[in-house]
């Protein structure tokens, strides 16, 4: 039986940082850097999410106008067709998500309401974790 979603967001929390869409690319470039992280939710009305804009869409955005795409909205290169979960998703099931559609990053949505993201990291961690307690239940299964 693989872990949640939900046992992740009890150990890391729920907070997601969020930009509006008309935010530039350089003030968000600038929110990564400050809270050391790789995507930002853009987020519209009454928090609803509204895209994603990760490190990728910068390096992108830049590789493809140079510099003056960086007084550019986000709006204009974020994924606006944001690929979200619930808390009760196994972890199972997004790293197989994350792995075949090439991203990091996937909010996690309740009711319509963001309440956590979950990114490559978090996964990778859970699973070690996992595969870690297998093994020491493994080990004492043989030696008693
Ligand atoms: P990442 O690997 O998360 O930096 O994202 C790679 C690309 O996929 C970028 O263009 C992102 O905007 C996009 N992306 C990231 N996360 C998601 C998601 N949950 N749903 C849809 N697109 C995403």
């Amino acid at each position: 039986m693989s872990a949640s979603v939900r046992s992740i967001l009890e150990v890391k929390g729920r907070d997601v940082v969020t930009i509006g869409p008309n935010v530039t690319m350089a003030e968000a470039a600038r929110t990564l850097d400050e809270h050391k992280i790789g995507a930002v939710v853009v987020v519209g009305m009454e928090n609803r999410i509204v895209g994603i804009f990760t490190e990728r869409d910068l390096v992108r955005s830049i590789g493809r106008s140079g510099a003056g795409a960086l007084e550019q909205p986000v709006s204009a290169m974020m994924t606006a067709n944001v690929y979200r979960c619930s808390e009760s998703t196994t972890v199972n099931e997004l790293m197989e998500v994350m792995s075949s559609r090439r991203f990091r990053h996937v909010p996690v949505e309740e009711s319509g309401k963001l309440c956590g993201i979950i990114s490559i990291g978090d996964v990778v961690k859970s699973r070690i974790r996992e595969v870690e307690t297998e093994a020491e239940q493994i080990k004492a299964y043989i030696a008693g």
